[in-house]
């Protein structure tokens, strides 16, 4: 039996409206998604708001502290490849 808990009852964000909470079986978590009205009308994404999402959406990498080497290394190489794309759009 796999015991999941009630969604948040967060029923709508202020800034986006209602929310619709999908049950993340890889994450063992709600997520939150609201409407995305360029996508037709039965399209939804991530809600991107940060206030009113309990967990940590799979989108947030949080730095941990103190950073670890393969945080820093990641870190250089995004670094790296904006300066590149910042040069090559000049
Ligand atoms: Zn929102």
């Amino acid at each position: 039996v796999i015991q999941i808990d009630e969604p948040p009852d967060t029923a709508a964000c202020a800034t986006c409206g209602p929310l619709v909470w999908l049950w993340s079986r890889r994450r063992e978590a709600w997520v939150a998604f609201i409407a995305a009205p360029d996508g037709g009308p039965h399209a939804i994404r991530p809600h991107p708001c940060r206030h009113a999402q309990d967990y940590p959406t799979w989108r947030e990498v949080r730095e941990p502290d103190p950073p670890s080497a393969e945080y820093v290394e990641a870190r250089k190489a995004i670094g790296h490849k904006i300066e590149k794309l910042n040069e090559e759009s000049e």
